[in-house]
């Protein structure tokens, strides 16, 4: 049995909404709302969504690049949250982050060999001998040459800047990266390169990947285990042939009904939702689809439904089931 890495117990998530000229504080938007799943080592556990479902939130909070309000993460047998500023510091080299858009998150003048000599000098005590190696070793694992390392990141296409980003993330030797829409700023055509650039190293190194992203076709090819959130929630929860299978969340039925079919004989029937996504400051207090939902019952209009198993490992939260 696969052990877990990574355990996130209802993760809360809310910023604080601020008015008048006192700026007080008069609501807060709950971005990510309670939410729980497990994430076995050596593999890649998705979370899938539309912009402003509290995925990209929810990455940021586990790694605590952004202090969570309440829950529970639990790294390698560390409850994360709980670790003093300098300790999880230290544990930043084990917990990484690889951003989605390649283009801002590399500093345009600093050399390639700077960006990767950055993470070294901060985390380990290194001589400029030990961290030559290490910048070579990774540059031949991401794709990349040793004379580009005198170059800046202007002189890269958006693949290679991606790769340079990945290197960056994975020189310290991580257990864990969260990998926040990692393709979705590049040409497709790139976008498969950079995704089996994220497989093999994920079987070279044992890296274990939380991946975020909106794009379905981009999840299924990549994760073992997928999370649909929506309004800061998630949905449906399972391995990612239950998902993709057997979707059995309206929303997820919905999403799903937005991907083209591979067969270009199979018509897929397009379900669309009424309406627009509520505001995540006053959430509904039933089931947050409920307006949007054309399986709607009056039970889904007081009560929030509990994300609940249903067969094997497949779970969903919503009360047709
Ligand atoms: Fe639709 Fe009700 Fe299920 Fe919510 S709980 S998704 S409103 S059927």
């Amino acid at each position: 049995m696969s052990k877990i890495l990574v355990e996130v117990e209802d993760l809360k998530t809310y910023f604080p909404v601020k008015s008048g000229v006192f700026k007080k504080v008069t609501g807060h938007v709950h971005a990510v709302d309670g939410i729980s799943f497990k994430v076995n080592e050596q593999e890649t556990f998705a979370l899938v969504g539309e912009s402003g479902c509290g995925k990209s939130t929810t990455g940021r909070s586990i790694l605590r690049i952004i202090d969570p309000t309440s829950g529970k993460v639990t790294f390698d047998g560390n409850d994360v949250l709980m670790l003093s500023k300098d300790e999880m510091r230290k544990k930043r080299k084990d917990m990484q982050l690889i951003f989605q858009n390649p283009y801002s998150s590399l500093n345009p003048r600093m050399t390639v060999k700077k960006l990767l000599e950055e993470p070294l000098i901060t985390h380990f005590e290194m001589t400029q001998k030990e961290m030559d190696e290490q910048v070579l070793w990774i540059m031949n694992k991401v794709g990349l040459s040793s004379d580009q390392l005198e170059r800046y990141p202007h002189q890269f296409s958006g693949g290679q800047r991606q790769r340079i980003s990945i290197a960056r993330a994975i020189i310290s030797k991580p257990k864990f990266v969260v990998a926040d829409e990692p393709v979705s700023a590049l040409d497709v055509s790139i976008q498969s390169q950079i995704l089996n650039l994220l497989i093999e190293l994920q079987k070279e190194l044992k890296l274990t990947y939380v991946f975020i992203s909106h794009d379905l076709n981009v999840v299924r090819h990549i994760s073992n285990s997928v999370a649909v959130m929506y309004l800061g929630k998630i949905v449906e929860k399972g391995l990612t042939d239950e998902i993709f299978e057997n979707p059995m969340h309206p929303y997820t039925q919905a999403l799903l009904s937005a991907v083209p079919s591979k067969d270009p004989l199979k018509k897929k029937n397009r379900i669309i939702l009424k309406g627009d996504v509520p505001s995540p400051v006053n959430p509904p207090k039933g089931c947050s689809l409920y307006l949007r939902c054309d399986k709607a019952m009056d039970i889904c209009k007081e009560n929030n439904p509990i994300l609940k198993t249903v067969e094997g490992t497949h779970e969903t939260a919503c009360h047709l089931y």
